[in-house]
């Protein structure tokens, strides 16, 4: 018998009916005598439902409160689905993250996991029942309630799976799998029986939504094989695994557009040691993700030094800049959020040469300027107009052949 957790997402529990749904696909896999263990997100809307509630009575609420009142959300749905289980002969018993020890750091609405108890769990599992756990929280070592972050029950559910030796992570989902591109932008798209943990990670980091990066990162740290599957259709979803040398490998996977980029530029700085962490230390202080970042050659002793971060971010970067600009006697600082991140991504890539060349060819067809490049080992991005983020993808799609049904390249001996 297998132990599995499985997630469930905000819209798979939505409303009662769903929830007694969710309830039919646990108990078939409970009867057959496995060890289930069930995560749960709030119904959708309710976080933000939750989160207007508070900009209400707050301009700016307090994040320990914030946790406090989002985490609720959460809570509703883990006892719903214990109450459909158990009306249905199945055992079933809900915790919240605080009830079963999910420690986390202090850092409020992006806290990390740091440990999980798994000792209540497993004699709840051994007796017989179906475990359910409130995704998207914790709670750290003074006892205050955190919350993981948007998206944060995948994380949860992955740690689970991790902490408990499971067999397999099942995230259940609206979607029935990861596609090679967001199929709402190229109904061409294709479904992907499988990828590694690695292409999912920099597709993930890249914009794609299907999965909470941080969840991929944890099972890929762990070895926790990762499902993605819908609850609203039948079939396997997509499995993410470790690379498997006997494994086909497409030469690339899939292609990630970020909208939620914005681009910051220091303009005449001085070009000398030094300059790149007075400008980035502040910034990544503030748990600011800065993602690409470029430096331009200095010409009369001045360079200009410009790098993206979340657009949510912008404002309060340009606040943490001010004051660094004028000790450095730069110039200005110039913001943008005009732009979109496209992001080709394949292991296919170590392998063989060109794969930049083909990108730019297919981009420069079609008159699409490029504004920045960063590459990986595995990842290609650029960034360009917002503008013209849909045409990129599609272009890029069509160039490295993904709609086609079957796109492998066997692996060079
Ligand atoms: N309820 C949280 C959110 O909406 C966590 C989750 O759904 O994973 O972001
Ligand atoms: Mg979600």
């Amino acid at each position: 018998m297998a132990l599995y957790v499985e997630k469930y997402g905000g819209t798979s529990v939505g409303t009662a009916e769903r929830i007694q749904a969710v309830a039919e696909t646990v108990a078939v896999s409970a009867r057959q005598g496995h060890r289930m263990v069930v995560v749960v997100s709030a119904m959708s809307g309710e976080t933000n439902r939750l989160l207007d509630l508070a900009a209400q009575v707050s301009e700016q609420p307090s994040s320990r409160e914030q946790d406090v009142l989002l985490s609720t959300g959460e809570q509703v749905t883990i006892a719903l689905l214990s109450m459909a289980l158990e009306n249905i002969g199945v055992p079933a018993k809900s915790y919240t993250g605080s009830q079963i020890k999910i420690i986390t750091d202090d850092i409020h609405s992006k806290a990390r996991i740091q440990s999980i108890e798994a000792t209540r769990v497993n004699a709840d599992l051994d007796e017989g029942r179906v475990v359910v756990v409130a995704g998207f929280q914790g709670v750290d070592s003074e006892n205050n309630i955190t919350t993981l972050g948007r998206g944060g029950s995948d994380t949860t559910a992955v740690a689970m799976a991790a902490a408990l030796n499971a067999d397999e992570c099942r995230i259940y989902t609206d979607v029935d799998g990861v596609y090679t591109t967001d199929p709402r932008i190229v109904p061409e798209a294709q479904k992907l029986d499988r990828i590694t943990f690695e292409e999912m990670i920099e597709l993930s980091g890249a914009g794609a939504k299907v999965l909470q990066i941080r969840s991929v990162e944890f099972a890929g740290k762990y070895n926790v094989p990762l499902r993605v599957l819908s609850s609203f259709t039948e079939g396997f979803g997509t499995l993410i695994t470790d690379e498997d040398s006997s494994m086909e490998q497409p030469l690339i996977s899939g292609i990630a557009l970020s909208r939620d980029e914005a681009k910051v530029t220091v303009r005449g700085v001085p070009d000398k040691p030094g300059i790149a962490y007075s400008i980035l230390g502040p910034v990544s202080e503030a748990h600011i993700i800065v993602d690409m970042i470029v430096q331009n050659i200095g010409t009369d002793g001045l360079t200009d030094f410009t790098f993206t971060i979340p657009r949510a971010d912008l404002d309060r970067c340009r606040e943490l800049l001010e004051p660094v600009v004028k000790s450095l006697g730069a110039a200005e600082i110039i913001g943008d959020s005009d732009l979109a991140k496209i992001s080709v991504v394949g292991v296919g890539m170590r392998s063989h040469a060109g794969i930049a060349t083909t990108m730019f060819e297919a981009l420069s067809d079609k008159g699409i300027n490029i504004q920045m490049i960063s590459t990986s080992e595995i990842k290609i991005s650029v960034t360009v107009d917002k503008e013209y983020a849909e045409l990129a993808v599609r272009t890029l799609h069509k160039a490295f052949d993904l709609g086609e049904e079957k796109n492998i390249t066997a692996c060079p001996d």
